[in-house]
């Protein structure tokens, strides 16, 4: 057989890779802990008292350091980097593209005299001027200015990578426009703080910074290298267009979620010694959903660090899956009827007192503290639920969102039955002015009882796409590919907004006389009334709820071209300049460069689709199709009239289907080229997104249910494409 499917099958049992990869765990996996990263312990050991302390208030404080400094910095960062054999450096960054780039740059500095230094100074620490043409701006540089430049983030740590000491950097145009995810996040954590700051001024005085808090969840598929380069289509488009998925039963077979095949295992372990040297906290190793499917969470950090740690992650994953002989799927959905990967971000808020601000306390002051950020938070998801789902939209999440895996593109809130219960009671507070009586019962009875009944909130609704979970909220609809970066910007920056507009509410009333607390009560009793309708309970994958939701005036905005229209709303412009996170240029750039991707993504997935088609399918539909020609022609020959008609029906009628499937996909294909031609013509970004996602997307499935149909009805040896059950079962 010569097809690459058959070429790749007979590479498995060969290779060795198994017994050659196996790796030693060291027995204190502590003892690696931030190796590589010039961690505050580490600088501790290299920076003087007052470069260490200067680095410390950049990091607490957010205060500027000097240009001096910077020099004491960066030959403390070179020699610490040299001292383990780096012999380059590079502004680490994340652009539009989202992947990470570098550009490295040697500290090797040639001399007078014919000599060499090796040379790391303050000003390249701060600043690097990577190759910008090729990154996306959305006509940003157009408008405004040719370059941009990369600079140093002191509050993400640097770390090595191989030879390369890694500088984590914002990336931003000379006109100080964004490019990257780092530069508005760290805006909107900023923003957060401040808002949060202020309103637990009200609780405790103690408190000078609130930090918001992220532990991600990465879920991924593992396939064979081999087999995944015989799959043009996971090639270049990261999933799989067609292939006929494996029966259920098999699927949910517990016998293939059993153990972790060696292979994966080793692979495992690998990540996890990278994990600890790079100073990521990662403590869960793994649990099956699918099959070949995994995955990883680390303890939870402070957004950006944990933001930086997960794009690392990705790109570490990816590298030591390369030397198990394994490709990593980052894909949303690169199987059809198998479940597909996401990313849970968890969030919550901490205070540099050492609370978490989403965590009832033990009285009932702190409950009241505890119900003002928990009902903020869902007042501000209520707010502008549409920008939290064009957060997470893109082709390939498009795919998993409302599927029977993942929560629907609409945007609800649970918080379980028994919260729910504290709201409707907070609901019935009287207006204005609270009676001796009605204090005490509401302390006593509302928020007296958090606590207790929190111990027993076992109810984790798991089909919501944003879940409290005891102490911190759950979004749980982002995709496995996309950057942490994106929904945290928009968590951060609305919930900013919604905290400062409560303490101005809350002024407001203490003005007119009422108390604190009453004060406080007046307002989220309105919050509460307001968000209502976000608070969904059931089960969010069921029918019914899509139902629901529209009678309750919620948006499902199904398709990333329709939830990324809802960007471009007057209520979100202002927002984003209000909070200081973007203007309106900024927004509309970074607009057109997510519904530029998703047209590409559907060109490409439109046009690798028919290649396969009309290039591997047909082909080889028709030699099978010959062969039962000849089996016919044959039968023909050795019998009579009634014996042949009688031993050659099957073979016919499998000719006639075989025929009708190849006209089906001829025709598809045809259909599909005119539809995307007409879509590419399209010059207007949005109109374009929506000719794809309408006119050119839903014309795949016609090419996929003949080709997937004739994948059963072809002998198993002349099928070209390797096959769902030996890509999602080989071990
Ligand atoms: P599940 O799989 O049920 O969603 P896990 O226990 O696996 O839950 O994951 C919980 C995640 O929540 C972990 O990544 C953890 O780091 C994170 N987490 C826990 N507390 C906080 C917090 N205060 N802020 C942010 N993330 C948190
Ligand atoms: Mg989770």
């Amino acid at each position: 057989m010569s097809t690459l499917r058959f070429k790749a099958l007979e590479t498995l049992p060969f290779k060795d890779f198994r017994k050659d990869n196996s790796v030693e765990i060291p027995a204190k996996l502590s003892e690696l802990f931030c190796e590589n990263v010039f961690s505050e312990n580490t600088m501790r050991e290299y920076l003087t008292k007052e470069a260490f302390q200067s680095i410390m208030d950049a990091i607490k404080k957010g205060s500027k350091i000097q240009r001096l400094i910077a020099d004491q910095v960066a030959v403390a960062m070179k020699d610490w980097a040299m001292s383990k054999g780096v012999t380059h450096y590079t502004h680490w960054f994340q652009p539009l593209t989202g992947s990470t780039a570098e550009k490295h740059d040697s500290f090797f500095t040639p001399i007078e005299g014919g000599r060499a230094i090796e040379r790391f100074s303050g000003g390249m620490l701060i600043q690097q001027e990577p190759d910008a043409s090729s990154f996306p701006n959305g006509g940003i540089r157009n408008t405004f200015e040719a370059r941009g430049y990369t600079a140093w983030d002191p509050t993400s740590p640097a770390f090595i990578m191989g030879t390369t000491l890694c500088i984590p950097s914002i990336f931003i145009s000379y006109t100080g426009e964004t490019l990257d995810y780092k530069a508005p996040l760290l805006r909107a954590l900023n923003a957060v703080d401040e808002a949060a700051t202020n309103v637990m001024q009200y609780f405790d005085k103690n408190v000078t910074k609130v930090t918001p808090t992220l532990g991600w969840e990465q879920e991924y598929f593992l396939v064979d290298s081999a087999l995944y380069q015989s799959r043009p289509d996971l090639v270049l488009t990261g999933k799989t267009l067609l292939g006929h998925s494996p029966a259920k039963g098999q699927q949910l077979d517990d016998h293939y979620f059993g153990s972790i095949p060696t292979r994966v295992m080793n692979f495992m372990k690998e990540l996890e010694v990278e994990c600890m040297k790079l100073g990521i906290p990662v403590t869960t190793r793994h649990n099956e959903v699918a099959p070949n499917q995994f995955e990883l969470a680390p303890m939870f950090e402070e957004v950006n660090v944990a933001v930086d740690h997960n794009s690392l992650l990705m790109d570490v994953m990816a590298r030591i899956a390369h030397r198990h002989h394994f490709h990593i799927l980052f894909h949303e959905k690169p199987f059809a009827g198998v479940n597909g990967s996401g990313k849970h971000n968890n969030w919550s808020l901490a205070t540099d007192t050492g609370e978490n601000l989403l965590s009832p306390g033990k009285n009932p002051k702190k409950n009241l503290q505890f119900l003002t950020f928990f009902v903020n938070t869902i007042k501000a998801v209520h707010e502008y639920a549409d920008l939290l789902r064009a957060s997470i939209a893109s082709a390939s999440n498009d795919h998993r969102l409302g599927a029977n895996e993942a929560p629907p593109a609409i945007i609800s809130v649970f918080i379980g039955s028994q919260l729910f219960r504290v709201l409707e009671e907070l609901e019935k507070v009287t207006e204005g002015k609270l009676s001796p009586d009605e204090k005490t019962d509401l302390k006593l009875n509302v928020v007296g009882k958090i606590p207790e009944i929190l111990l027993d909130n076992t109810d984790r609704n798991r089909t919501s796409p944003f879940a409290f979970t005891g102490n911190k909220f759950e979004i749980r609809a982002v995709g496995s590919s996309a950057n942490c970066a994106e929904s945290m910007t928009v968590m951060n920056t609305i919930a900013a907004k919604q905290l400062s507009d409560f303490k101005k509410e809350v002024d407001a009333l203490i003005e007119t006389g009422l108390k604190k607390d009453e004060a406080i009560f007046n307002i989220l009793r309105e919050y509460i009334k307001q968000c209502k309708n976000i608070m969904f309970e059931g089960d969010g994958y069921s029918d019914d709820w899509a139902v629901e939701a529209e009678k309750r005036g919620l948006n499902n905005w199904k398709t990333t071209p329709e939830a990324l229209k809802q960007e471009m709303n007057q209520k979100f412009l202002d927002l984003y300049e209000e909070v200081g996170i973007f203007n309106h240029r900024e927004v509309e750039a970074r607009n057109e460069i997510k519904l530029e991707k998703y047209s590409t993504v559907i060109d490409i997935e439109a046009r690798v689709l028919s290649d396969i088609a009309r290039n591997h399918i047909i082909p080889s539909a028709l030699n099978y199709q010959n062969r039962l020609i000849e089996n016919v022609k044959g039968l023909k020959d050795i019998f009579d009239e009634k014996e042949f008609k009688k031993l050659a029906k099957e073979q016919i009628s499998l000719i006639t289907n075989i025929s009708e499937n190849i006209s089906i996909i001829k025709l598809g294909v045809e259909n599909l080229m005119k539809a995307r031609e007409t879509a590419k013509a399209v010059s207007e970004s949005q109109t374009q997104a929506e000719d794809y996602c309408n006119k050119v997307k839903p014309l795949f499935d016609v090419i996929r249910d003949a080709s997937d149909d004739l994948e059963m009805m072809v002998d198993d040896e002349l099928w070209p494409m390797t096959k769902y059950r030996e890509m999602l079962f080989t071990r």
